[in-house]
């Protein structure tokens, strides 16, 4: 089995699938990870997206606990402009997660003493939410998959995919490949990937988000995320330093994504205007790609049209939370075996003629 993509997708179901299989990842860069995977906001929310994507987290939580997460909350914020926006939020999560609380204005204050008091009128909490550790979790999955026997590929960006006698050849700049099943785990290039084996796309959409860090003068390690409820601006703490992201969703082809300067400068005023913080120095800013399709549920499964051909794209802006339980759901389609999530998540419900749910 050739896994394409050596990101959070492909490590962690490589890792899961090579239990039954021998497993190769190929991966376009030197190192795994180097794309989305790599510059993440790291967090794991239940209220997050949609009821797939909760039902895909929780069951890793176990796993990222053991992998250096640890508990932050994440906090969902109004000033007294948007209230009406924070009570549909309540409404919507609130009757499925026993973590989603009120928190006194006050107590927000006092625990984060650079919010302005007038951008804070009303605050939800949800408790159990985690910080994770990306690359520890990345790294359990490589562990995992070169102990069962599998390895993976540098630097092998694979740029043919022809099918002969009911087997996959693989090619790239110094290698080829034989293998009866295909893994398109590229992430932002998962339809150019399907393309080259003459695999109809999906309509994948690449997003680009930025993020910078700030030094705010105050130790913020107990301080939780904070997510402002109009979806503008996030912010949460990141090795000492605050992460602050203008949360852009900005389309853009599949590439190595880089920052742009007004995106950033929208951010820090952003920032600035809901707390007591001027920003004069940014230790790092960075950009990555949330990779989504039309109904924001990833496509997980085999194609309905051409044989060995397994989907394990469109994980948006939730890749690294349901990676410990949608890669131990992949291994089992990969099997053969059915999943309850399967139908939800099937790459055929975007082909022409597919049922509308
Ligand atoms: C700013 C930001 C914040 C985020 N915050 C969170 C968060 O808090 N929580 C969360 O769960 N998720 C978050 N995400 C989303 C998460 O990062 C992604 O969902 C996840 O990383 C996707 O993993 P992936 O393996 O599919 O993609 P990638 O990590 O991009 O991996 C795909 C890989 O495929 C390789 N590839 C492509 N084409 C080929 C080819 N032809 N041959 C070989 N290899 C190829 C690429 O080089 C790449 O390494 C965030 C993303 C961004 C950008």
């Amino acid at each position: 089995m050739a896994v394409i993509g050596g990101g959070m997708a492909g490590v962690s179901v490589a890792a899961r699938a090579s239990e039954h299989f021998q497993v190769t990842v190929l991966e376009a860069e030197s190192q795994p990870g180097y794309h989305s995977s790599g510059r993440s906001a790291a967090v794991a929310i239940e209220c997050y997206e949609n009821e797939v994507v909760r039902s895909l987290t929780l069951p890793g939580i176990p796993y990222h606990r053991a992998h250096g997460a640890r508990t932050i909350g994440c906090v969902s914020l109004a000033d007294s402009d948007h209230l009406d926006m924070l009570d549909r939020f309540e409404a919507e999560w609130s009757p499925v997660s026993s973590s989603l609380e009120e928190m006194p204005v006050a107590e927000m204050l006092a625990r984060v003493p650079i919010l302005k008091s007038e951008a804070v009128a009303r605050v939800l909490i949800e408790r159990d939410a985690l910080s994770l550790d990306a690359h520890a979790l990345l790294e359990s999955f490589r562990k995992a998959l070169i102990e069962t026997g599998g390895r993976i590929i540098g630097n092998a960006r694979v740029a043919a995919i022809e099918r002969s006698n009911g087997a996959w050849e693989l090619t790239w700049a110094d290698g080829s490949l034989s293998a009866d099943v295909i893994v398109n785990a590229a992430g932002a290039w998962g339809d150019a990937v399907a393309e080259l084996a003459g695999v109809p796309p999906l309509g994948l959409t690449p997003l680009r988000r930025s993020a910078l860090l700030v030094d705010v003068g105050h130790d913020v390690s107990s301080w939780p995320l904070i997510h402002r409820i109009q979806g503008d601006l996030y912010f949460k703490p990141e090795a000492g330093l605050l992460m602050v992201s203008p949360a852009d969703v900005t389309a853009c082809s599949p590439c190595d994504a880089q920052p742009e300067e007004l995106d950033i400068a929208i951010a820090v005023d952003r920032f600035q205007s809901m707390t007591n913080v001027t920003v004069s120095r940014l230790t790092r800013t960075w950009a990555g790609l949330r990779t989504f399709l039309a109904d924001e549920i990833p496509g997980v499964g085999f194609d309905p049209q051409i044989d060995g051909f397994f989907w394990l794209v469109g994980q948006g802006g939730f890749g690294i939370q349901t990676a410990p339980y949608l890669s131990q759901v992949a291994a089992l389609l990969l099997t053969g075996a059915d999943h309850e999530l399967a139908g939800s998540m099937n790459p055929g419900r975007f082909r022409p003629g597919a049922a509308a749910d």
